[in-house]
């Protein structure tokens, strides 16, 4: 029996690969710009992490998480999410001790057994940044104009966009806010969907999160967490959405996003697009300025987001797909099977690779306009060799975006700036 991929995991074909790095590679400049250091956690960590960090009783580690014992029988699980790796490595390696913020980025396979469908594997992809150490609340607005800046930046109009926001509150607000909401569902029970009525007694905030039809109407008459907060809590908010509104980023308040990981205290966020449809979400993040307690570390205030790479894939493949086609500059094309015409041929390609051009040829012998298609697939430029151009010392260069052809002295090749020049000028 032919071996498959197991379901849910999905190759990055070629095809793809190069929208992916041109991404990734965005994504990394504005980091940079913003103060962000890479940081890289191993895939697997203990179970436990994420049972304390993210929630025993969510979705997320409940449901979806892969866990298995080792062979001494520790727990590990595979990463479902990257914030509680990032605060374990901040505790681990006392980097709260080295003083002053810790600002770190991360790329990198997530895993969570979820049921497979469009622009949704069990291996997915995120990017992401944690600010760790300062409640200032100039640092979410700062986490929240990256995060706009760098959908800008990757091309998504700004039209599109959209963030929402809201503030849950410390520990202490979310308890009484939980307490208002079990108070307003209780007597509305009829009126929820089942899934709806279980969260009522397990974590009546992820009522607030259901899509269902039938709780929309309850969901939108029930009380606001913003009117839970307490005096600290309420006067960050309003700092966050002042800074917000002096950095010109517009924003929507909504009482329904409260995001589903256990962690999350005051700021909450989404950066949405219109482009796709009911999930819009490009992008989601917070505080969880207790975590790093939750995970046995000193008391330690955080702010971050983070994005799926495929959800940006999605948006974006057909926007950039074009520009990004043609990897290689040069596609050589040999004409005939002379063994001459074929060293050369080789030979012209080695040099062409030492002056660093991406170069390759023609190996399958297909017909000069076969390989010609071919070409102007792959390359900016094709380059013709057959006997008679050997005979002359020369080969054909074809600038395939003009079409535009000139003769060229094969003993150019032997001066990578002639070939430069030779090139930029087509
Ligand atoms: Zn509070
Ligand atoms: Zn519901």
């Amino acid at each position: 029996m032919k071996i498959g991929a197991v379901r849910g995991m999905r190759d990055i074909l070629p095809e793809e690969t190069p929208l992916w790095r041109h991404l990734e590679a965005e994504i990394r400049a504005a980091f940079r710009l913003y103060g962000y250091r890479e940081i890289r956690t191993p895939l697997l960590e203990t179970a436990e992490l994420f049972s304390r960090g993210v929630g025993e009783a969510t979705d997320v580690v409940h449901k979806e998480m892969y866990v298995f014992p080792d062979k001494k029988g520790l727990l590990l699980a595979l990463r479902p999410e990257a914030t509680a790796s990032v605060v374990r490595a901040y505790l681990e390696h006392g980097l709260y001790a080295k003083g002053g913020l810790a600002k770190l980025y991360y790329f990198g396979p997530m895993f969570r057994y979820e049921k497979p469908q469009k622009g949704r594997s069990r291996q997915f992809h995120q990017y992401g940044v944690e600010a760790l150490g300062s409640l200032d609340p100039a640092l979410d607005a700062e986490v929240i104009d990256l995060a706009s800046y760098l959908v800008e930046r990757l091309g998504l109009p700004r039209e599109g966009l959209f963030l929402r926001i809201n503030s849950i509150g410390c520990r202490r607000d979310r308890d009484r806010y939980r307490e208002a909401l079990r108070d307003f569902f209780e007597p509305r029970q009829a009126e929820l969907c089942s899934d709806c009525r279980r969260r009522l007694s397990e974590n009546p905030m992820r009522i607030l999160d259901c899509k269902h039809p039938t709780c929309q109407p309850a969901i939108q008459a029930a009380p606001r967490s913003t009117d839970s907060l307490c005096g600290e809590c309420g006067a960050h908010f309003q700092e966050v959405l002042a800074q917000l509104e002096r950095l010109g980023l517009p924003y929507e308040l909504d009482h329904t996003l409260v995001r589903g990981l256990d962690y999350y205290t005051r700021t909450v966020f989404e950066l949405a697009s219109k482009d796709l449809g009911a999930q819009d979400a490009l992008l989601g993040g917070g505080r969880y300025d207790e975590l790093a307690e939750m995970l046995g570390g000193p008391p330690t205030p955080g702010v971050g987001f983070a994005g799926g790479m495929e959800r940006l894939v999605l948006v974006l493949r057909e926007r950039l797909e074009l520009e990004l086609g043609r990897e290689l500059d040069v596609y050589l094309i040999p004409i005939g099977e002379a063994p001459e015409v074929k060293r050369t041929a080789a030979w012209i390609l080695a040099q062409l690779r030492r002056a660093g051009l991406a170069a390759d040829m023609e190996y399958l012998g297909r017909s000069l306009r076969k390989a010609t298609q071919v070409a102007a697939r792959l390359a900016r430029y094709a380059l013709y060799l057959g006997p008679d151009e050997l005979a002359r010392g020369e080969v054909k260069l074809k600038d395939l975006g003009t079409g535009a052809e000139s003769a060229q002295a094969i003993g150019a090749f032997e001066r990578p700036e002639m070939l430069k020049r030779m090139l930029a000028r087509g």
